[in-house]
């Protein structure tokens, strides 16, 4: 049995993601209780369990409320427990669990928060990413360093090109305006910045994305590339020291 996915759009512009898998159905995320459990109860479903990615409100809101209406249990990172609701499993990287297309691995990618989780599940070639890397972007560095940032997204690059990318948020036609300013001879940016226009036009969401289209057309994947760091005037600096410029760049866009 393949993993069935549903996009739910939620708050102003955030995605949790439903997951149904041979051994029951996951919540990514519960940014508010009442899409999610809209969602649900159009196709009969029943919530057994939510990983959450990271402790900011838009991404556990609706943790209570889908507790106390469905009893399912609240996985999530243990570095984050004191900021959390209440886990009942905290994870560190590496933790797995789940059968066959449900197989999910939890990877440390910190830097936007220092607990952020992602959610590999390497059987269905999906990965929740959440505020770490996203569609043509990655998440604000609020608590953790660049470097660190840099590394957590190499992690999620070395996963392979045809995973899918689900990440928290639809922020992606501001991020291609942003991309294209870095770099604006890019083929594979120019026409997936029209494709992100015209999905938004139709009010489609942009995600998920494919991992090896991140890294053809996603600035801070491609951060260390020698063509990347001689367009920002940056040719000779470190990996991370041209991620830093980058984002720092994208924060004051
Ligand atoms: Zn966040
Ligand atoms: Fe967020």
């Amino acid at each position: 049995m393949p993993l069935e996915i549903v996009t739910v759009p939620c708050l102003k512009d955030n995605y949790a993601y439903l997951v149904r898998g041979p051994d029951g159905i996951c919540l990514i995320d519960a940014p508010e209780a009442g899409p999610i459990i809209a969602a649900l109860e159009s196709r009969g479903w029943h919530l057994d369990t939510i990983l959450i990615t990271h402790h900011h409100h838009d991404h556990v809101g609706g943790v209570e409320e889908l507790r106390a209406k469905y009893g399912c249990e609240v996985m999530g990172p243990k570095a984050e427990e004191a900021r959390l609701p209440r886990l009942d499993l905290a994870l560190v990287d590496g933790d797995a669990g789940g059968e066959g297309a449900a197989y999910t691995v939890a990877l440390a990618v910190p830097g936007h928060t220092l607990g952020h989780l992602a959610y590999h599940f390497p059987n269905a070639g999906a990965v929740f990413t959440a505020d770490s890397l996203m569609a043509l972007g990655c998440g604000r560095i609020f608590e953790g360093t660049a470097p660190m940032m840099w590394h957590s997204l190499q992690r999620l690059a070395a996963l392979p090109p045809e995973t899918l990318v689900y990440s928290g948020h639809e922020y992606t036609a501001g991020n291609a305006k942003f991309a294209l300013t870095i770099e604006p001879g890019n083929p594979a940016l120019i026409s997936r910045a029209e494709r992100v226009a015209a999905s938004r036009a139709r009010g489609e969401p942009t995600v998920p994305s494919l991992l090896s289209e991140e890294l053809a057309t996603n600035p801070f994947l491609r951060a260390g590339r020698a063509e990347v760091k001689a367009a920002i005037g940056m040719a000779g600096a470190t990996d991370a020291e041209s991620f830093a410029e980058i984002r720092r760049r994208k924060d004051a866009f």
